[in-house]
């Protein structure tokens, strides 16, 4: 997996692809951990774009 994936918070649900706006799919789920993120790959087959979404916690 790269190490340079990119950090988006979120707010809206469902995830879109912040790219190309398509539903994406969760990979990993490390949001009950200290990271507080989830892995998200987008569902576009043409973008496949892979990140990182983190809630947006006060
Ligand atoms: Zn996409």
């Amino acid at each position: 997996m790269s190490d340079n994936l990119l950090i988006f918070i979120m707010s809206e649900q469902p995830t879109q692809c912040p790219i190309c706006l398509t539903r994406t799919d969760l990979v990993a789920d490390f949001a009950h951990t200290n990271f507080k993120g989830k892995i998200e790959e987008c569902l576009n087959w043409e973008c496949k774009y892979l990140f990182i979404e983190q809630e947006d916690l006060d």
